[in-house]
């Protein structure tokens, strides 16, 4: 069986225990590879070789440090459709879905911040004729970044490359559910020539690797993305030892659909945010509020339009739904269709796991699943779920689907739709939730802050927003 390596001070290298969990491919409930099942020692080594290789690296010239990444870039590029399949594999998604989406979109995060640093100009405060403020943005040093298992290679790339482009070296853990496309990643590192030790890739559990990188003494920043409970725990390590910390964590999106929205439209793109990726993307809009006049009318057509949502083998064309990630994660989504039964709820559409044949008999697949006739406050439509699962519940004015919207304890993303314009912007800036989608979903423009309020997270990604976060700023004042 493939063994899957960790990347330390530019080598591929076992872990100190020599111990491996077994890799399962969730398509078929089989394990296919081995990761690494590494431990503090690991974490050591890493920060040890990404301490040693920070001199050079923070102070080589921006444009030689995009260089490396732009041609790590460019083979994630040249491998596409190696890494998608193997991201398929890994994770359960479609083969199409990373073949055209996650994968060119890990090579975009890379090129986007190995670009963004040869345009970056820090900022100067005069003080009229008196003085001059300048702002010195430096890199920390020794960053952590850890992530999750539904977009392994997107959200990877989407926290080291503002990293490394601003000259931090790296010690990152992937989600030792979906380790894959990150080991291929440090093969494509070292054909780059990424100098040795500048980024290190420690596989392996949470709660050992990941916990060793929170408390670490001399890693003196963390990004996250992933579970609520797993930020808060994070945030309690990290807070005292005044770590810089950015977390991106859990949501219950609601979807808004009004009466006046452009109502084909609605459907089909609500059908895309609802099952996307088996509805496991941290911005899926799994709460989906309509109008009571076109309740019923809306309710048919999303339902005629889910039934399209093939459930299959991931490396199928024509599926539209593959697996769940993990055993767990799959009889957690399948817990919270018996808790919807339990609180009154009545599946219009799917409530049930799917039995494939052949290789994918002991996969772990859910058909889409759409619940109606629940309170908006009961656990179904309150908790994240993070499946195939969305629930529909009818609203009569902007006052009540704002109240229901923002009830939660969560607030990452939003979808309304309507044709009424100042109503948009008047429901935008009410909702709480840091990213608001206004007749689209998941359109992303890389520039923009990213991130959510409330239980979804502390700061934010993106554009600048994740060079401020991956650099200390230092004022200098000159009295004229
Ligand atoms: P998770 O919190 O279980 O794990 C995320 C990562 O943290 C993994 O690499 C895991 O090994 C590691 N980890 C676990 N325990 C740890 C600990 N004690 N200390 C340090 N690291 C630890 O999350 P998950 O199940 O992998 O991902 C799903 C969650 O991620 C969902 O809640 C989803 O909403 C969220 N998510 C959020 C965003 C966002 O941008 N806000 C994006 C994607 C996913």
């Amino acid at each position: 069986m493939q063994k899957i390596l960790n990347y330390i001070n530019g080598e591929l290298v076992e872990p100190s225990s020599k111990q491996y969990i077994d890799n399962i491919n969730p398509a078929t409930g089989a394990a296919y590879s081995l990761c690494p099942d590494s431990d503090e020692r690991d974490v050591e080594l890493a920060y040890q070789a990404a301490e040693a290789a920070f001199e050079n690296w923070s102070n080589m010239p921006s444009d030689n440090r995009s260089k490396i990444l732009l041609k790590l870039a460019s083979f994630i590029e040249r491998d596409n459709d190696k890494l998608a399949k193997a991201e398929s594999i890994d994770q359960g998604k479609p083969f199409w879905l990373a073949q055209k989406g996650e994968i060119p979109r890990a090579q975009q995060n890379i090129h986007f911040f190995a670009t963004a640093i040869e345009h970056y100009a820090s900022e100067t405060h005069s003080m009229g004729g008196h003085a001059l403020n300048y702002t010195l943005r430096t890199p920390i040093g020794v960053v952590g970044c850890i992530s999750p298992w539904n977009l392994p290679l997107y959200l990877f790339t989407w926290k080291i490359a503002p990293a490394l482009a601003t000259g931090n070296c790296v010690v990152a853990k992937p989600s030792e559910i979906t380790p894959m496309t990150a080991f291929m990643l440090s093969e494509l590192c070292i054909e780059a020539g990424l100098p040795k030790g500048v980024l290190n890739i420690v596989h392996g559990l949470g709660p050992k690797v990941g916990s060793a990188l929170v408390s670490h003494e001399k890693i003196t920043a963390i990004s996250f993305t992933g579970g609520t409970k797993t930020g808060a725990e994070i945030a309690r390590v990290a807070a005292p030892m005044f770590k810089k910390l950015s977390l991106e964590l859990g949501g219950k999106n609601p979807n808004i659909i009004f009466a006046d929205c452009d109502f084909d439209k609605a459907v089909k793109e609500s059908v895309r945010s609802s099952f996307t990726n088996q509805g496991e993307i941290c911005l899926c809009g799994s709460r989906i509020f309509i109008e009571r006049s076109i309740y019923d009318k809306f309710k048919a057509a999303f339902v005629e339009e889910s039934k399209k949502m093939k459930v299959g083998n991931p490396l199928a064309d024509d599926t539209k739904v593959g697996a769940i990630a993990s055993k767990m994660h799959f009889e957690k989504v399948l817990s919270y269709i018996d808790l919807a039964k339990q609180e009154g709820g009545n599946i219009l559409l799917g409530g049930h796991e799917v039995n494939l044949d052949g290789e994918n008999t002991n996969g772990y697949f859910i058909a889409p699943t759409i619940i109606e006739n629940l309170a908006y406050h009961c656990r179904t439509n309150q908790e994240e779920i993070f499946g195939p699962i969305v629930t529909l519940t009818p609203f009569d004015s902007e006052e009540e689907v704002l109240m229901m919207a923002n009830s939660t304890v969560y607030g990452l993303a939003c979808n309304i739709w309507t044709e009424n314009l100042n109503k948009a912007h008047r429901v935008a800036a009410k909702v709480k939730s840091g990213i608001v989608w206004i007749n689209c979903w998941l359109l992303r423009d890389l520039r923009t802050p990213f991130g959510g309020m409330k239980q979804s997270g502390v700061g934010r990604e993106g554009g600048w927003e994740a060079i401020r976060f991956f650099t200390e700023a230092k004022n200098v004042c000159i009295k004229m």
